[in-house]
This record gives C-alpha cells, sequence and structure tokens, in this order.
C-alpha cells in the first residue's frame, strides 16, 4: 500500500493527524507534512481512517 499526501490540496483541518498520528504530522502552521511512501501492513488501517478523514481529499491512498 502506498500513502500520498497532496500538500497543495491540504486547508489544514489537522484530522489526519488526530485520526492516525502514526503516520500524519502537522508543520508548526498546521498544515500536514507531505507524504509519498510505502505503507507497512500494521498501518494500513490507519492510512484508511485518515484518508477518509480528510475533508479536502488531500490524501490518496492506493
Ligand atoms: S485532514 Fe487533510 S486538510 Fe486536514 S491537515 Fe490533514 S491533509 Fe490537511
Amino acid at each position: 500500500m502506498k500513502i500520498t499526501l497532496d500538500t497543495s490540496m491540504c486547508s489544514g483541518h489537522a484530522r489526519c493527524a488526530a485520526t492516525a498520528p502514526q503516520l500524519f504530522r502537522l508543520d508548526d502552521d498546521g498544515y500536514a507534512v507531505p507524504l509519498d511512501q510505502e505503507v507497512p501492513e500494521e498501518l494500513w488501517d490507519a492510512a484508511r481512517d485518515g484518508e477518509r478523514a480528510c475533508p479536502e481529499r488531500a490524501i490518496t491512498v492506493e
């Protein structure tokens, strides 16, 4: 599984980091830190939860 976070679509709601802090981090301004990486199997559920939590659809899991 791969996860991508497009920061150009991020509005800083912080829902991703609240839902799955194992994967998502916020910068000092409250916007998500870019992600483009493979996700280990034990974090697949967290990745999907983060994707669903983002109202801007900035997070893609495939
Ligand atoms: S939930 Fe979406 S919009 Fe909010 S900080 Fe995370 S990536 Fe950005």
